[in-house]
């Protein structure tokens, strides 16, 4: 079975499972545990800021810097598919008493003139908006990564506005990778950025927040209120360390597999998706055109059937997702059960 549902299906492998057993660990609610202490510099260091916060998901760490970004009662604007909206299960609400407002992006990328417009400032007696929210790159967008110069123009009105501006940067390693720009250049445009361990990096867990001391700080409150705060964490700081030093550099290969597929359905069937638009390891297919309404949840049990698991993002789209334990002949043994369906399906 080829399992492409999602990036977070890969397993610790011998190095990582050797680098947990052999962590020095303590308590972390202490600020004691030095395997996770090392973690959080490496990543800093790596996006180039002072400081980084290891949280337990990026859920959590998404919405503690909206919590940190937002009073309750004011407002967060982001696209309509955005995770924190999409996969969050109203956790701004629940939890922060933020409201949120969003708009419809293509592709799930923000348009800057749009959110200059839509920005509402505390004078005139509407909500405010105290913070964007961009996901860089973009899941249900399908893996979209946001030209460079729109994040510089994005930053632009944000600071204009004096509004804050989060990226939920759970694959932004995909983007530096498929823009061939160092990390830095991201996090220097964001006040927050969230960043996981466990999407196609092949840690277990984890994602950590990366922003300003004072943030942080604040961030730290919200992660133990959230009943974030882990004890001797190094554990899996341990393998977060192996991910972010040896597997992101290899992400370029999964990018290649992803396009590999989207040709290949693309040739089968045109229509199905556009090879063009896959810029990093997410192909969404389209399956509108092919039998059955809601056509994915049957194209997906095809494909289970002939030995590929496949996600359902919606009723007329899937989504096959390429990551570390995918290799180069799974992409084509998956390519044959792919044009196979596709061409059946005439
Ligand atoms: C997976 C994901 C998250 C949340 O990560 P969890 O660790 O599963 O909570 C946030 N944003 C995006 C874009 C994601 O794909």
């Amino acid at each position: 079975m080829i399992d492409l549902r999602s990036d977070t299906l890969t397993k610790p492998g011998n190095a990582m499972r050797h680098a947990m057993a052999r962590a020095e660990v303590g308590d972390d609610v202490y600020a004691e545990d030095p395997t996770v202490s090392r973690l959080e510099e490496t990543v800093a260091a790596m996006f180039g800021r002072p400081g980084a916060l290891f949280f337990p998901s990026g859920s959590m760490a998404n919405q503690t810097a909206l919590q940190v970004l937002v009073a309750p009662g004011d407002e967060v604007l982001t696209d309509a598919d955005a995770h924190i909206v999409s996969y969050e299960l109203g956790a701004a609400a629940r939890y922060g008493g933020i409201q949120t407002r969003t708009v419809v992006a293509d592709r799930g990328l923000l348009d800057p003139g749009v959110v200059a417009a839509q920005i509402r400032l505390p004078r005139y007696g509407t909500v405010p908006t105290r913070a964007v929210a961009i996901e860089n790159t973009h899941n249900r967008g399908g893996g979209a990564v946001y030209p460079f110069e729109t994040l510089q123009r994005l930053r632009a009105v944000t600071e204009a506005a004096g509004v804050q501006l989060h990226c939920d940067g759970a694959r932004i390693w995909h983007a530096a990778i498929a823009q061939d720009r160092p990390l830095p250049d991201y996090a220097a445009l964001a006040d927050t950025l969230m960043v996981s361990v466990s999407k196609a990096l092949g840690a277990p867990v984890g994602s950590l927040l990366i922003g300003t001391p004072e943030v942080l700080g604040q961030a730290r409150v919200i992660r133990k209120r959230l009943g974030g705060g882990m004890r001797q964490s190094g554990v899996i700081a341990a393998a977060a360390l192996v991910a972010v030093t040896g597997n992101v550099a290899r992400l370029a290969d999964d990018h290649r597999r992803a396009r590999e597929l989207a040709t290949a359905c693309a040739d089968a069937r045109p229509g199905v998706c556009d090879p063009a638009q896959v810029e990093t390891n997410i192909v969404l297919l389209n399956t509108r055109e092919l039998q059955a309404t809601p056509s994915a949840p049957w194209f997906v049990e095809r494909a289970g059937d002939a030995g590929l698991r496949a996600g359902v993002l919606g009723p007329d789209t899937v989504r096959l997702v390429t990551h570390l334990d995918v290799t180069d002949a799974d992409i084509a043994a998956a390519v044959k059960i792919l044009r196979d369906l596709l061409k059946a399906t005439d």
